[in-house]
């Protein structure tokens, strides 16, 4: 061996020396952004922990606000807003009724025939119209003749199944999920246009009379007999189907909820106490706030940069309209400040409300060895080509905790309310029958997300405690079709006092 051959050697040692001092620096580097990343989540998981503890206290606070809500008008955040409904459909209705949703981009005409107890839904039909984007924006005439027409064809449609006695005038069920100050079960001045629609010359007036206006323009002889929203039509479907629904709660892209209240526990109510002695309440529970609510600053910065801000506070830590977009966030910060996906942030993470909850929950219930959902998802959605797999269990984890503290907060709005229905514990009266308690459920994000479903009950279980848990059913009562507003235009039916008597 030559002196040549050694000092080729020596010079390869250098280099591999070179490389390794290399891989070590970058090792250390990136060990050090690791655990700057890691810190950054369980900060995270210790802001947004619901211990049960925290979970009463949130439960008490919604009784708390649910109690000023129908004391005054304005005396809470919670709006408690009285229906006029005051008789919940029983099974015995009978005869076709319509309904008529509108709430979005789409709105649904519904015919339905009701046999009574024994004939139950004979039979419905649906219809589903696209509203033209030139009259979410134009004038009121416009956007209610358009409804009406459409109402009118699909009347001119109907077959022989649905039958009509003679001499009786159609009535419609209209759900209509926009801010409504209502004045009786069939009317109710609209608050404001929201979800796109800015129409001129609408805001305080009543949307019923706007509504049959347009309908006798058409020639339609059709009543509206009621006028609700979606939470209300949810929870008369439900207790349609069940005679012990006695709350409905939405968790979709917004949430609410509505439950049966006595009447005379309605102190800012002064009209007359119904027959029934019931009276159903629409709590706009989306803009409960309280102070012990685990705020993060990712929450705040969401509220911030929203078009609402300090407004629906519970609902932007629950709904999934904005569950994915606090993931972003988070995702966001780990690019930032510890280059979780390289050492540039890519550049679709800065596009808010970009990764929808649909996106969160698929990654969410990924269960492959190697979370290729989440890397997929990761890709198509936010621009990533490549991440590790310790990277996506990272991602996975901010699903985890972001999906259970919405979970876990929506359980605890429902024990408020089975607190405030007293509901909450077992009782012993009448000789221990149990007394069967169902909330209603619907919307999107609890049919479809079932890490966070199963999270709420479970929540909702550990807090009501097994005895209590006996007796108290959570059900997905899907009034997808709009059926309940129907039911509650029979239970409402001008028609109703002239068979009883
Ligand atoms: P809306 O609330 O607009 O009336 P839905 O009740 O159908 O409509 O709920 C739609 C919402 O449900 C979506 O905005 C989304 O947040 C949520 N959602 C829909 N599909 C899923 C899914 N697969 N996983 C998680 N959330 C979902
Ligand atoms: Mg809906």
């Amino acid at each position: 061996m030559g002196k040549v051959a050694v000092g080729a050697a020596v010079v390869c040692a250098a280099a591999a020396c070179a490389v390794a001092v290399v891989v070590v620096r970058h090792r250390m580097r990136s060990s050090g952004l690791w655990a700057r990343a890691a810190a950054v989540v369980r900060e995270l998981e210790e802001r947004c922990a619901t211990p049960i503890g925290k979970l009463r206290q949130i439960a008490d606070a919604m009784t708390v606000e649910m109690h000023a809500g129908l004391a005054s008008e304005g005396g809470s955040k919670l709006k408690m807003l009285l229906s006029y409904v005051d008789n919940l459909p029983t099974g015995d209705e009978r005869g076709l009724f319509y309904a008529l949703d509108l709430g979005g981009t789409n709105f649904r005409v519904l015919r339905v025939q009701l046999g009574g107890k024994e004939g139950r839904v004979a039979k419905q039909e649906y219809e589903e119209v696209s509203i033209p984007p030139h009259l979410m924006v134009g004038g009121s005439h416009e956007l209610f003749d358009f409804i009406a027409s459409a109402l009118a064809q699909f009347i001119a449609s109907e077959s022989d199944d649905f039958h009509l006695p003679d001499g009786r005038q159609r009535e419609l069920g209209f759900t209509f999920s926009f801010p409504v100050k209502q004045s009786s079960i069939a009317s109710g001045a609209l608050i404001k246009w929201t979800k796109g629609f800015a129409i001129d010359g609408t805001v305080g007036e009543d949307v019923v009379a706007e509504l049959t206006r347009a309908l006798e323009r058409q020639g339609l002889d059709m009543r509206v007999s009621a006028l609700v929203n979606d939470t209300i039509g949810t929870l008369a479907g439900g207790r349609y189907d069940d005679n012990d629904v006695v709350a409905a709660v939405i968790l979709g892209t917004g949430t609410n909820a509505a439950y049966v209240e006595r009447a005379h526990a309605i102190p800012k109510w002064h009209g007359l106490l119904p027959k029934s002695g019931e009276m159903v309440i629409n709590m706009e529970w989306g803009n409960f706030r309280s102070s012990h609510l685990p705020l993060t600053d990712y929450d705040q910065d969401l509220d911030f940069e929203s078009l609402n801000p300090g407004e629906q506070i519970y609902e932007k830590l629950i709904s999934g309209m904005y569950l994915g977009e606090i993931v972003r966030r988070v995702l966001l910060r780990l690019a930032q400040e510890t280059s979780l996906f390289g050492d540039t942030v890519p550049s679709k993470l800065e596009v808010p409300f970009i990764l929808r909850t649909p996106h969160m929950s698929a990654m969410h219930h990924d269960t492959s060895p190697d979370l290729k959902v989440v890397g997929a998802k990761l890709k198509e959605v936010l621009g990533i080509p490549s991440t590790s797999l310790k990277t996506r269990k990272m991602v996975v984890g901010i699903c985890d905790i972001v999906a259970r503290r919405g979970a876990r907060l929506a359980a605890a709005g429902i024990y408020g309310i089975l607190k405030k229905l007293g509901r909450d514990s077992v009782s012993t009266e009448g000789g221990g029958s149990k007394q069967r308690t169902v909330i209603a459920m619907d919307g999107g994000l609890y049919e479809h997300y079932t890490i966070f479903r199963e999270c709420l009950e479970s929540t909702l279980r550990e807090m009501l405690g097994e005895a209590a848990s006996a007796s108290i059913v959570i059900k997905l009562a899907n009034d997808g079709s709009g059926i309940g507003a129907a039911l509650l235009a029979a239970s409402h039916s001008q028609y109703l006092e002239v068979e009883e008597s």
